[in-house]
């Protein structure tokens, strides 16, 4: 197959991280007989120097031509006092409206390999934890009516029947490919938008009878994922209570730099990433973990490519990695072997 895919490299490790999920994709390429080719766009405060804004009209034309795009992060502390349509930040919210990505996929997901890093009790993460949380991302309270008034503010959350039916639809598909057991969330005792939800939930679960759904208040399943969070496969929520529960979900796997996601259109096309910034206390010295990145990669072969195998081939690599006791610094432990960006690159790209 051959595939081309925009890389949005962005700011602080960013450039770095994104350069070893490229070697990895390279011999993936390889390995299995497809031809992957990538062409590289500005974003974020590495376009506002160069250009002036934070998301150029290249940077969005070409992503929106290319198959599949990969970004690192965005944003720093260089660009934190500008005027708010001028922030890096503008660019990510700009790359996803503008290409339709209204399903946001953060895997959390904790190694057996890196258990200690996780802050819940042995007895509570058993033999590990593989969480899938499916965010609604372009509408709710986020995108709804807002305004203040002197010493009153509001912000609005509404959600419309088709708006709810496709984010509720891909947790389907996710839950009928994982465990089929698909969670949803939300706040039905008290919102309008949330029983609008539940009802559209419990119309569909007939077209997947081979799923077993459940329904559950977002207080509560913010309290269960640290006290019981292996009750949960597929998660799927509105795009408020997803961001929420996907950082709490996150945190429980105790590394922010092992984290990848997806946020993807109607038609599968996606725009993947790792979960964690552009980490400048950290850019340029060769020691951010390049995994989240790799994973990312890994996930866009499996979601927008359908190349499962060759998903599953890079996650088995990372592991590999982990069995070989190798860690960058933020998952270092004693008696681990201490590798940098690229060495870490490197070795997963050798696994493979
Ligand atoms: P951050 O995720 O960049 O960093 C938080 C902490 O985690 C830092 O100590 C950092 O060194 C560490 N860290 C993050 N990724 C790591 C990795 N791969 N390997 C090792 N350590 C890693 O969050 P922040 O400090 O709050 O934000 C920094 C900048 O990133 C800000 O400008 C923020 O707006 C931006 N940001 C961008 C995105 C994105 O592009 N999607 C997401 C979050 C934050």
């Amino acid at each position: 197959m051959k595939k081309h895919i925009a890389l949005v490299p962005g700011d602080g490790i960013g450039p770095d991280i994104v350069n070893e999920a490229v070697k990895v994709l390279e011999v993936v390429g390889k390995k299995f007989g497809h031809e992957f080719t990538t062409t590289s766009y500005l974003a974020g405060g590495a376009a506002l120097d160069a250009l002036g804004i934070p998301l150029p009209e290249d940077t969005l034309e070409g992503c929106k031509k290319s198959d599949s795009v990969l970004l690192g992060a965005v944003g720093g502390p260089k660009w934190d006092t500008l005027a708010s349509n001028l922030r890096p930040e503008k660019a990510l919210l700009g790359l996803r409206s503008g290409m339709g990505l209204f399903c946001n996929l953060r895997p959390a997901i904790l190694y057996k390999q890196l258990s200690d890093a996780c802050p819940l009790k042995d007895e509570i993460i058993g033999d590990g934890l593989d969480i899938m949380v499916v965010r609604e991302l372009t509408g709710g309270i986020y995108f709804g009516e807002r305004g203040r008034e002197g010493d009153r503010a509001y912000d609005t959350m509404a959600y419309s029947i088709p708006e709810v039916e496709r984010i509720v639809r891909k947790g389907f598909e996710i839950a009928q490919k994982r465990s089929k057991r698909l969670c949803s969330i939300d706040k039905a005792n008290i919102l309008n938008s949330s029983q609008l939800w539940r009802e559209v939930v419990e119309k569909m679960k007939g077209e997947y009878p081979d799923v077993k759904v459940s329904h559950m208040y977002v207080d509560n399943a913010a309290m269960q994922l640290v006290r019981n969070p292996r009750q949960f496969d597929v998660i799927v929520t509105s795009n408020m209570f997803g961001d929420i529960l996907s950082d709490e979900a996150s945190q429980i796997t105790g590394s922010i730099g092992m984290l990848p996601s997806a946020s993807l259109a109607a038609d599968g096309f996606g725009m993947y990433e790792p979960i964690h910034g552009s980490a400048p206390d950290i850019a340029g010295q060769n020691i951010a973990n390049p995994i989240a990145t790799v994973l990312s990669v890994a996930m866009m072969l499996r979601y927008s490519f359908s190349m499962a195998k060759e998903a599953d081939a890079i996650e088995e690599a990372v592991s590999k990695v982990l069995d070989g006791g190798y860690r960058t610094a933020d998952i270092y432990t004693d008696g681990m072997k201490k590798v940098g960006t690229s060495e870490m690159g490197t070795l997963i790209a050798q696994a493979l």
